[in-house]
């Protein structure tokens, strides 16, 4: 962290500015206030920025522009909105085509207020993010400390607003493969996601008539299991699943996009198949581009049964195993 706190790489991009907050922003870099002497650097790479900086409100063609970019910067990283119009979408905010500032479609973490934000403004709001960018730093590294001592536990209806989160995060990679972003997980609201803990899948499958008798819940549980993966306390996979007769769907295993590539995903996948004892069979389904995952799920023995079209650029892979 010290170098990235000494040298941050900025990203710069002009969602639909008048100009104004766009030249101020780069008299920052001019010899009156020359931020490049302490260390910041302007790069024209999401790979390769910490802190992403965005100027003017967000109308339908910045918008995917904007997600874009996002879901290609490293974790962790910072987004500041420089201007009135990229907090709230400023003297345009009624305009037919303006979605509003831009947290209307990611996270904002710093706000720089003025039109135009004054370069002093905005060298002070890179210094806020600084802070917020050390302690994610801090945050990920403790929580990657203790990766050797992941715990896989039963989540409670209580953990949603963090699976929520954490579902959000992990899937823009995917949103970044298909170019959609509505993807149900992207999609889903909280509201949906605590109904999701109450669902009685089996049941309703029973009383719609198109299943067998209702499960023994001793041996299955009748409704929506979910894990979650925790590390120092903190929840950095999730995965979810529930039976109908004897097989188990399986879906959504997420892993934390700084924590990916480290076998939890994986554990995740064999640890819902176990909270499922008594059924024959095992069903999970992931998108056609999603190499990785379909990797994984050969890997754990999974077999690929159908295909369908979702929408025009993506088509879900069902995949079954048998219990051995
Ligand atoms: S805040 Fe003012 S100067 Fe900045 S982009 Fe909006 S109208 Fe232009």
């Amino acid at each position: 962290m010290p170098g990235i706190k000494q040298s941050p790489w900025i990203l710069h991009y002009d969602a639909s500015s008048c100009n104004g907050c766009d030249i101020e922003t780069l008299a920052c870099l001019t010899p009156v206030f020359d931020v490049e002497r302490l260390g910041v650097v302007n790069t024209g790479n999401p790979k390769h920025a910490d802190i992403f900086l965005v100027t003017g409100a967000v109308n339908e063609q910045s918008r995917d522009v904007i997600c874009n970019l996002y879901r290609q910067m490293p974790e962790p990283k910072v987004v500041i909105a420089v201007g009135i119009c990229a907090a709230t979408g400023g003297i345009f905010r009624e305009c037919y085509n303006i979605s509003g500032g831009v947290d209307s479609v990611i996270p904002v973490d710093v706000y720089v207020p003025g039109c135009a934000a004054r370069p002093e403004a905005i060298i002070d709001g890179v210094v806020q993010a600084l802070g917020v960018l050390e302690q994610r730093h801090k945050d990920l590294a403790g929580t990657g400390a203790g990766m050797d001592e992941v715990l896989y536990l039963r989540a409670e209806k209580s953990n949603a607003p963090q699976i929520l989160a954490l579902q959000k995060a992990a899937y823009q990679s995917e949103a970044g493969l298909y170019g959609d972003d509505g993807l149900p997980a992207l999609q889903q609201t909280l509201e949906e996601l605590e109904d999701e803990f109450d669902r009685r899948p089996n049941r309703e499958a029973s009383y719609l008539g198109a299943r067998g008798p209702q499960k023994d819940p001793e041996k299955d549980p009748d409704h929506v299991v979910f894990l979650k993966a925790v590390a120092n306390g903190r929840i950095i996979g999730a995965v979810r699943g529930y039976a109908v007769d004897d097989t188990a769907y399986l879906s959504r295993v997420i892993v934390h996009p700084y924590y990916q590539g480290r076998g939890m995903g994986r554990r995740l996948t064999e640890e819902i198949e176990k909270a499922f004892p008594a059924v024959r069979r095992f069903e999970i389904f992931t998108g056609h581009l999603s190499e990785r995952n379909l990797r994984q799920f050969h890997k754990l023995g999974y077999q690929e049964f159908k295909r369908e079209p979702f929408t025009p650029a993506i088509t879900w892979v069902y995949l079954q195993k048998e219990r051995k």
